[in-house]
């Protein structure tokens, strides 16, 4: 009686774990197509989006403090 209680707790956790490792590996977003540039004013990274599409030079908003600069694609860090 106890052997089939455990062999079902078995069961049962190991579809969970299952299910656990599915639902995280579904999760896991594609490498996009992105760059960074460190802000000019406070410093911290500014995702950049696309930029083989970008100009020579290009404005980008900075999160953190708000302030909005010209940067040059020299400034892109991968
Ligand atoms: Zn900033």
């Amino acid at each position: 009686m106890s052997y089939k209680i455990i062999l079902v707790t078995a069961v049962i956790l190991s579809t969970g774990a299952f299910f656990l490792f599915r639902s995280k590996a579904g999760k896991r977003p594609q490498d996009a197509a992105t760059a960074t540039v460190s802000c000019k004013k406070c410093g911290a990274r500014i995702v950049v989006s696309n930029p083989a599409k970008l100009h020579q030079e290009f404005s980008v908003k900075c999160g953190a403090c708000d302030t909005r600069k010209l940067y040059k694609l020299a400034d892109l860090a991968r």
